[in-house]
């Protein structure tokens, strides 16, 4: 599937709302080219020169719903300052099985493929979370054990699975209300 900023879903297209369903495994060849083909996406989209000539937003995450397939898999990659990948997932039915207490955001707000406007404010998540998901890179069930960036980045995605908006998160009346005791990422 051709990936870009044109063939992206934005949020004035109500699909972007729309609820997500699980992928039934095995992970079917259809299934596992998308989600390639997402991977690829953020892996593109953080090189300049590839992006410039592909039409890229840069980007740490996709979700499926965002190419307009409501089936629950989404690919995130994180690179260093280098251009060095920390980490690599294309999950499959990722879910979350716990949550910590403690709040984090992220200092700059959060951005999204799918929302051209600027939406300022601090978008509160779970500090820590774990994720079970199928990763089709490892070919098996894992665990993630996520805290900072990467928690913030799981759960902004696996929050497009329910049809949320990071901005949905902000709130109207004080965008930078500081919560006590949670974390702010810089
Ligand atoms: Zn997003």
């Amino acid at each position: 599937m051709l990936i870009n900023n044109e063939t992206i879903i934005k949020d004035d297209n109500e699909l972007i709302r729309r609820k997500s369903a699980d992928v039934s495994l095995p992970v079917s060849d259809e299934d596992r080219a998308l989600l390639m083909d997402m991977l690829k996406y953020v892996d593109n989209s953080t090189v300049p020169e590839i992006a410039e000539k592909e039409n890229l937003r840069p980007a740490v995450g996709i979700s499926a719903i965002q190419v307009g397939v409501p089936k629950k898999m989404t690919a995130i990659i994180i690179k260093d300052e280098d251009g060095n990948k920390t980490c690599e997932y294309a999950l499959v039915n990722p879910k979350i099985i716990s949550n910590s207490v403690e709040k984090a955001c992220l200092e700059s707000g959060e951005g999204c493929l799918s929302v051209a406007d600027a939406h300022e404010g601090f978008v509160y998540r779970s500090a820590r979370v774990k994720v079970k998901a199928y990763d089709i890179l490892q070919e098996k069930e894992i665990l993630i054990k996520a805290d900072g960036y990467l928690a913030i980045v799981l759960q902004h995605e696996l929050d497009h699975f329910k049809g949320i908006l990071f901005y949905d998160h902000i709130n109207r009346k004080d965008p930078f209300h500081k919560e006590a005791n949670a974390q702010i990422i810089e």
